[in-house]
């Protein structure tokens, strides 16, 4: 088996590192920071229209809606520098995936350029206050009308929804069917009228956590939908056919460099504390404890790695993608919480103090870590309802 890579794709990082170098500004990591508009500002929207220019976004996604028709792993290459440098670009978690499987061609040639332009963001529109974990209770109703559909109903933790131009959402649109089948998708302009969006603070806002936290967000919110009429040209897929649109998407977006390369940024800074710093004259990187799980965590980090890279390879090659995603969105999480309680134990009382104490450690930086990685045990699907994926989809076992 050969990990490496190519020589062009070895070219390809080397034209991403020197682009990154040339074009990231200190005004565009500021902007991000201060975290207005999901830190998606004017800086970040300009640096989105060059990376699309060289034909960075969407690599995979095929030429005739402005993609490359590229490889997983090129575009994965792409992804990975630039979030070794913080920024989240690229094609993960972006919902294309579903609407190039599931969307008419008209949805397709407005949407996927939109996306690779950075002009069109989605919020993800699935959760609903009683219906999380399990999803296909979901409430939220479309009726038909004519030649619309009106949706009344609450979403419950639309992350971007305060930034996004459009929300991907599930509705019920047969409450007669068995539960899942009585769902479908509808892709939302965000400023058709009867949509309200209410901020919803996280621990993560109060006292705000600083630069460089690398684990979770401040805001999400309730999204409110008051006889929202939207046509019937929004519907991706089939009518009560979007649970398995949804699922299917939703496993493709769990695929990319960010999951792991969250976990490997955060452990190279507390490689770096730990070299660079001692307190009054004791070295935490003398202490044998401290290096050995220092190495351990950078060994499951690799893990992580690996795991990306074969998912990125399996959709490459047109595989049975089944279990894969959720068994990454299992494991990145799950290395995440246990690294930040580590740094936790190993620096001590004081790295678990947040950004509004005096004594803290690097503003609060190791702490707001701590606090935001559970988050990422839940969004997105939670760590509980992936292994019961993993088991169904990889070992067949039956529902449980
Ligand atoms: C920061 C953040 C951002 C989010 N962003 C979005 C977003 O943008 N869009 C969106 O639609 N959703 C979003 N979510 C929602 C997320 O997907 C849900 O929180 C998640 O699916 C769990 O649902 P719940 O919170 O209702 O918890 P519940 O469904 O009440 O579950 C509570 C706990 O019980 C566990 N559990 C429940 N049922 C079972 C079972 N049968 N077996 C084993 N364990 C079980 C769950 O895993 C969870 O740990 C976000 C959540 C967070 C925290």
């Amino acid at each position: 088996m050969d990990f490496g890579y190519t020589t062009e794709q070895q070219d390809l990082r080397q034209e991403v590192r020197k682009f990154i170098d040339e074009n990231v500004s200190q005004g565009l990591l500021d902007e991000m920071e201060a975290g207005e508009e999901g830190g998606r500002g004017p800086e970040y929207r300009e640096l989105v229209k060059k990376v699309a220019d060289k034909g960075w976004i969407g690599i995979s996604w095929p030429k005739e809606y402005g993609g490359q028709s590229g490889s997983r792993i090129d575009q994965y290459i792409v992804e990975e520098e630039f979030m070794r440098r913080g920024i989240g670009i690229g094609g993960a978690g972006s919902g294309a995936p579903a609407i190039l499987a599931a969307g008419t061609e008209e949805q397709k040639e407005y949407f996927i350029p939109g996306m690779i332009r950075g002009e069109i963001i989605f919020a993800l529109g699935f959760t609903e206050p009683q219906a999380g974990a399990d999803l296909a209770g979901l409430q939220c109703r479309a009726v038909r009308d004519g030649d619309d559909f009106v949706i009344n109903g609450q979403k419950m933790y639309t992350s971007a929804a305060h930034y996004a131009s459009h929300i991907y959402m599930m509705c019920r649109t047969d409450p007669d069917a068995p539960r899942h089948r009585g769902i479908s998708i509808f892709l939302i302009p965000m400023d058709t009228p009867g949509i309200t969006v209410r901020p919803l603070w996280t621990i993560q806002s109060d006292p705000p956590a600083p630069p460089g936290t690398t684990y979770g967000m401040p805001r999400t919110n309730e999204t409110f939908f008051e006889n929202v009429r939207v046509p019937a040209s929004c519907m991706l897929g089939e009518e009560n056919g979007g649970w398995y649109v949804g699922a299917m998407g939703l496993n493709l977006d769990r695929v990319g460099a960010s999951r792991y390369l969250i976990s490997v940024r955060r452990d190279e800074d507390i490689v770096n504390w730990v070299k660079e710093n001692d307190f009054n004259g004791y070295s935490p990187a003398e202490n044998p404890a401290v290096r050995d799980k220092i190495a351990e965590m950078w060994t499951e980090a690799q893990v992580c790695r690996l795991m990306t890279m074969r998912s990125m390879s399996l959709v490459n090659r047109g595989g049975n993608f089944t279990y894969e995603g959720s068994a990454e969105k299992v494991w990145a999480p799950e290395h995440g919480v246990k690294t930040t309680e580590a740094i936790a134990q190993m620096l001590g009382p004081y790295a678990q103090l947040l950004s509004n104490s005096e004594e803290n450690i690097e503003d609060g930086l190791f702490a707001h870590n701590l606090m935001g990685s559970f988050q990422s045990g839940i969004n997105h699907g939670s760590v509980q309802i992936m292994r019961d994926q993993m088991a169904r989809r990889g070992l067949g076992m039956p529902r449980g």
